[in-house]
């Protein structure tokens, strides 16, 4: 699968954690308008892959609430429970990069290498060389580059924020690839679909920023095209915490659908006024976000 300029593919990709709020309506909407205004196809996928997260009947709920938006995906929704055969054999092709770790959370939070910026302690690669005697493998980690080492500097151009940096060795240390209970990690499972997928543009929430670093790296490790990323401002509550089942987000009216609409595209800095329908608002959003944010 290469990067086509011709080609657009576009995906929401949702946990289905909860049904869909005022901030995951956001994401929805920014990765919907994008590949309408590109002409592209628009897919969804449902991360279901933290199966300790998954709530009953939140697919169905976001699935109801998309088409009530009247946003309609292309092609079959795909389902990351069902595709772990695939997380498996991406990871076989990773040997010699990935080792056993035999380290608890506690052990590695007073890491030497302090905290990255999703607020776990950047692991210091204790078991590179072997899982100590006396303990047992938990995870599987994927070796980053040290500093000075190619790939260890992940650059990349976001569409919304600019060039942006990080670093590997000293920003995100060597990442869990299956966890201690048996499933997959997120970035595996979402570098092997979007490049199983064909997506060739990422359009999704600051929140998973610092995620983007790891997946680039997965996706040269893997020989695997790296798409366009686009990092969309994340809906906050009062106390400046993202939105979510946790934080206490409420519900979004469904019965209210097109005020929803346009009050999420506000947030993206879209002037719709006026609008009397769902379909109305799609044409007017479209327009306004190929003039905002794709036409130069
Ligand atoms: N499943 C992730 C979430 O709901 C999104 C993954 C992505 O867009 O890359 O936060």
């Amino acid at each position: 699968m290469t990067n086509n300029v011709n080609k657009y593919i576009g995906r929401f990709a949702p946990s289905p954690s909860g049904p869909l709020h005022a901030g995951s309506l956001v994401a929805a909407m920014a990765s919907y308008l994008d590949a309408q205004a590109h002409h592209g196809q628009w897919l969804v996928r449902i991360e279901d892959i933290d199966e300790t997260r998954t709530v009953a009947d939140a697919t169905t709920a976001i699935m109801d609430a998309l088409a009530v938006f009247g946003m309609q995906h292309d092609g079959v929704v795909v389902v990351q429970s069902e595709r772990k055969n695939l997380y498996q054999a991406a990871f076989e092709r990773l040997r010699g990069l990935v080792y056993p770790c035999g380290c608890t959370r506690r052990e590695i939070a007073d890491s030497r290498l302090g905290v990255a910026a999703d607020g776990a302690a950047i692991y210091p690669g204790t078991c590179r060389h072997g899982v100590a005697p006396g303990k047992t493998a938990r995870t599987w980690r994927l070796r980053v580059p040290d500093v000075n080492e190619v790939n260890e500097t992940i650059i990349f151009d976001d569409r919304w924020l600019g060039p942006l940096t990080q670093h590997l060795a000293t920003e995100v240390g060597d990442f869990i690839l299956k966890r201690a209970d048996g499933f997959w990690a997120y970035q595996i499972a979402v570098v092997v679909d979007d490049a199983e997928q064909g997506v060739t543009h990422i359009v999704r929430g600051t929140d998973l920023l610092e995620s983007t670093g790891r997946q680039i790296y997965l996706q040269r490790m893997l020989g695997l095209p790296t798409p366009s990323y686009m990092h969309v401002p994340v809906v906050l509550n009062e106390l400046g915490e993202k939105l979510s089942k946790q934080t206490g987000a409420q519900a979004l009216d469904l019965n209210n659908p097109l005020s929803e609409l346009i009050r999420a595209a506000h947030f993206l800095e879209l002037k719709i006024d006026h609008v009397q329908s769902i379909t109305e608002f799609w044409q007017h959003a479209i327009a306004a976000w190929a003039q905002r944010y794709i036409a130069q």
